[in-house]
């Protein structure tokens, strides 16, 4: 099917949003070779994510590696770098800075990249993830500032400023209808939140607390409609100053609290 037109059509058949745009993609990362771009078609009209096939997905302006195991960065997660900036404005801060399920790296690297001295460490249970995001640190020579754990968030011990996570929240019944990009591909390790969707918050309120320094402040990303839930079991825990931050589609996509 080395006719573009033709490919638009099988994308478009497929149920796939933008198909002239995939196509053009795809084009592209074939070297505009036919056979080559044929191969790519056939993965992505199963519904395999564009970013998976291609490798990469930009966030913050970086371009990371991605692939099968690891899930792929959403712009809705700038949201979650915006807040850590809007409360802390000075960029020079030495923060000490902890990323809980980093995935790709994405949010830590975004935030090393903004703050100059600042030093993280990243944790995924994934050794798949953990590998992408080791790649990603290196790729941006953010990797002498950070340290990749590949073990459990609750394994994690320190002393923070700053802590971000972007954990699963998606409720177990709620995955097979996402889309098929997300529900066949991606890892549901890194979206399956328990029965509500709140499970990791439950988890993460309680070691946040142990791992932020007083004064110290987190800022996690949340699912539509988990704002009142999510700031209660912040507030429940302990937290001060819990409020939320909302994506550019006005949707409250990040709560942000503070350890007194
Ligand atoms: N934003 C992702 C989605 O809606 C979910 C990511 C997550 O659970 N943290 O597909």
């Amino acid at each position: 099917m080395s006719d573009l037109l033709a490919a638009v059509n099988a994308l478009r058949d497929a149920g796939i949003d933008n198909p002239r745009l995939d196509a053009r993609l795809l084009w592209a990362h074939a070297g505009g070779d036919p056979a080559r771009f044929d191969a790519l078609l056939v993965r992505r009209r199963a519904r395999e994510p564009l970013a998976y096939i291609v490798g990469r997905k930009e966030f913050w302006s970086l371009e990371f590696s991605v692939g099968p195991g690891v899930l792929i960065p959403r712009p809705d997660s700038e949201t979650v770098v915006e807040a850590v900036l809007a409360a802390f404005p000075d960029r020079r801060l030495a923060l000490d800075i902890a990323d809980l399920g980093t995935g790709t790296g994405c949010l830590i690297a975004a935030l090393l990249a903004e703050y100059p001295v600042a030093r993280g460490v990243a944790a995924d249970s994934s050794p798949a993830a953990a590998r992408y995001a080791a790649e990603n640190l290196k790729r941006f020579g953010l990797q002498t500032r950070c340290w990749i754990d590949i073990s459990d968030w609750g394994a994690i011990a320190g002393h923070f400023d700053v802590v971000v996570s972007n954990p699963p929240y998606i409720k177990t019944g709620d995955i097979p209808n996402l889309e098929p990009e997300v529900a066949l591909f991606e890892p549901h390790a890194a979206l399956d939140g328990g029965a509500d969707g709140l499970d990791s918050y439950r988890e993460l309120a309680l070691l946040i607390k142990r791992l932020l320094n007083p004064g110290g402040r987190t800022f996690a990303e949340i699912g539509v409609g988990q704002e009142k839930s999510v700031k209660k079991i912040l507030q429940t825990a302990g937290f001060i100053d819990v409020t939320t931050k909302a994506d550019l589609a006005g949707i409250p996509r990040v709560v942000c609290a503070q350890k007194p």
